[in-house]
């Protein structure tokens, strides 16, 4: 069992498929690769090397981890342990894809069987009547919707099932690495468990109405556990019955599930524009447009609410929505700045970063995206937070005192750059 974004022992598929109807024994193993921890920020390796520590712990010490390129070390770990399979919860973005493939080539005779995905709906399962996928969120929800998912899986299997690693290969263990950084909040299965259930108690049934909330604080922060697989969708779906908060809830979850979707039938998407009518518009890459993006990076714009948002992702590596929906159209529309550069930025610093729902988050702030904000709307920072930050309370908790001496003049007058968005728009 190759454990991959699926760091949990409960809920997962899989391991039971790993198991069979012939109690094999199964040998767990998680391969660093050197790949993606340079091109991850410290705080998802931090939560990657955390969840590890838990799996670990809860295999006595039997999970195997080794670093080095999965097509080479799936395959030598196969051999060694004589497996007839290797067994994984299926990928779908666009280096998981190529990754499996080459690994699936590597293995040769043995087959690299999936078993589940990290989403409710897996990309691509769900089309239009022709074959075509969604390019918008309503009517894949819908469809989404009628399709369901299974229950959550009983994947428990005895502690002598599992192959002590130290008994099979003694060469290339490595130690868990040391977080790098220290995180906000706990990796791990346990600790996704108990958020879950906390946030089932004290805010789902008035999650629809307290989701934009930044001040109250009152989401689920879910989003680094799905990330990692500490706990899987179908488990926070089965507890979301009828009501206004559970329904906003599961929509939510659709969010994720059709971001996923649209990165699998459209690979490109991850760094170029959905909407290719875009690659036309005007950017500003000079040297006052890194000035401004050092400014937007610092928190230091001179508008409250954004410097705000911007200051809670580098103190904790987590923003709420409304204020990652604020802070990217700033940066976009105010600033006149490539959407990819923000979302590079995020992506170095969030604890939740996936390239899926990040990269087309970003995608719906600048307009270019499927399903996008039009991109005549432009939001007015101001306005956003009298509406949805009305005592101050958000801005006061990450800013302090906006009228101190040492914050920052706002950086541009926000009228006269949405007007210059619309120009630029026109242009195109
Ligand atoms: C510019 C931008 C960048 C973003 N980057 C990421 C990212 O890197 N990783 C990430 O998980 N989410 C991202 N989001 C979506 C959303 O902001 C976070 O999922 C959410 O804030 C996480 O907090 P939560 O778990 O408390 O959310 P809740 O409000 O409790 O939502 C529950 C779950 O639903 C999913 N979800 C909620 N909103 C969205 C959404 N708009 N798109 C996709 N899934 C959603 C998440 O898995 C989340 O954990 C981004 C949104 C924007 C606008």
């Amino acid at each position: 069992m190759w454990l991959r974004r699926d760091l949990r022992l409960s809920d997962l598929p899989a391991l039971s498929t790993a198991r069979g109807t012939d109690d094999s024994s199964v040998l767990l193993c998680f391969v660093v690769d050197p790949r993606l921890e340079k091109s991850s920020g410290e705080r998802r390796l931090a939560f990657l090397f955390d969840s590890l520590r838990e799996v670990d712990a809860k295999l006595d010490g039997k999970l195997l981890v080794v670093r080095g390129r999965p097509d080479e070390e799936i395959p030598r770990l196969a051999k060694v342990v004589d497996a007839e399979a290797v067994h994984i919860s299926a990928d779908f973005t666009p280096f998981g894809r190529r990754r499996d493939e080459a690994v699936a080539e590597a293995l040769g005779e043995i087959p690299l069987e999936a078993t589940g995905s990290p989403y409710l709906v897996s990309p691509g399962r769900i089309t239009k009547d022709d074959g075509e996928p969604y390019k918008v969120f309503s009517p894949y929800f819908r469809r989404w919707h009628q399709h369901g998912w299974r229950k959550p899986a009983d994947s428990s299997i005895p502690g002598s099932a599992v192959l002590d690693p130290s008994q099979v290969t003694k060469s290339a263990r490595i130690t868990i690495p040391e977080a790098p950084t220290t995180l906000s909040f706990p990796a791990g299965e346990d600790a996704a468990l108990a958020r879950w259930a906390e946030f089932v108690d004290d805010d789902l049934a008035h999650y629809d109405t307290g989701r934009n909330d930044p001040a109250a604080d009152v989401t689920s922060r879910m989003s680094a556990y799905l990330k990692y697989g500490n706990i899987h969708p179908r488990t926070l779906a089965a507890d979301l019955a009828k009501g206004d908060g559970p329904q906003a809830y599961l929509r939510e979850l659709a969010f994720r599930d059709f971001y996923a979707d649209v990165l699998f039938h459209w690979p490109h998407s991850l760094w170029h524009n959905w909407n290719r009518q875009f690659d036309d518009i005007e950017l500003d890459t000079d040297d006052d447009a890194y000035e401004r993006f050092e400014a937007w990076k610092a928190g230091r714009t001179g508008f409250p609410l954004v410097d705000a948002g911007m200051r809670q992702l580098a103190e904790t590596g987590w923003m709420h929505n409304r204020v990652r929906m604020v802070t990217a159209s700033f940066l976009v529309k105010d600033l006149h700045l490539p959407w990819w550069w923000g979302a590079e930025w995020f992506l170095d610093q969030l604890v939740d970063g996936d390239m899926a729902s990040n990269n087309h988050g970003w995608q719906w702030a600048a307009g270019t995206g499927t399903d996008a904000a039009p991109y005549f709307r432009v939001f007015n920072p101001e306005a956003q937070a009298k509406k949805f930050d009305p005592k101050g309370e958000y801005v006061r908790r990450w800013v302090g005192d906006v009228d101190a001496d040492d914050y920052p003049e706002p950086i541009v007058d926000h009228k006269a750059e949405r007007e210059e968005a619309l120009r630029r728009f026109g242009a195109i």
